[in-house]
């Protein structure tokens, strides 16, 4: 059975989910590129060490902070990844959903894009699916890089990949905010309120 015709995937850690993430994903829905985006909250990052929090606190604020765009089924949370219970490389997760849908388009913050090329098994990655790419800290040597990137790929592996205009770039990461949280900051305006509600009522990152 299809989940969708053209099918957005959004990977990541989300430890914790914030409002860079959210922008990210409605700017893609918004762009009309896609029919439906599933995120999926990865089980161990092949480049970073384990997640800092128990998958499943993860999957839940990623509930709470898509709870509307999930309600209106423009948004699905996947769970595909943490139930595989082994190393999350985007390739199989791409062949995973490819039999899905007609066109699967993969949404990368910049730092992901960048180094795209480095993934397991690249290749085989960027011809199943299009890249969609979007701006992290809207700077001009971001930018410049995102299209020397974005050329590179294209006389390399022939493959197109997309710029994604976000209206409204958020210069925060999970990390940042997780520094945060063990200080004491406050976070509110970097995190939905119904997350930093589950972060606190769990004492998560304390
Ligand atoms: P960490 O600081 O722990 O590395 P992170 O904030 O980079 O985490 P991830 O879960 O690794 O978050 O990111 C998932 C995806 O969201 C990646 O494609 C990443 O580039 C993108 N992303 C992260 N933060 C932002 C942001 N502020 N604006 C737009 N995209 C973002």
């Amino acid at each position: 059975m299809k989940i969708a015709s053209r099918l957005g995937i959004f990977g990541g850690t989300f430890s914790p989910v914030h409002k860079g993430h959210v922008g990210a994903a409605e700017a893609f829905i918004k762009s009309g590129m896609i029919d439906k985006l599933l995120i999926i909250p990865t089980l161990i990052p092949p480049h970073k060490q384990q997640a800092s929090v128990l998958a499943e606190h993860r999957f839940n604020m990623l509930t709470l902070a898509f709870e509307k765009l999930c309600s209106q089924e423009a948004v699905e949370i996947s769970d595909y990844e943490l139930q595989k219970g082994s190393i999350s490389y985007t390739v199989e997760t791409l062949k995973h959903f490819r039999p899905f849908c007609d066109h699967i388009k993969l949404l990368c913050g910049s730092d992901m894009f960048l180094t795209i090329d480095t993934w397991y098994h690249a290749n085989e990655l960027l011809h199943l699916c299009e890249i969609v790419y979007e701006q992290r800290n809207g700077s001009m040597e971001e930018s410049e890089q995102l299209a020397q990137k974005n050329k590179q790929l294209w006389r390399q592996y022939g493959v197109k990949s997309t710029p994604l205009p976000i209206e409204q770039i958020i210069n925060i990461s999970s990390s940042e905010i997780r520094e945060k949280l063990i200080h004491g900051e406050d976070v509110s305006a970097y995190i939905d309120a119904k997350v930093l509600n589950y972060i606190k009522g769990n004492h998560l990152y304390a």
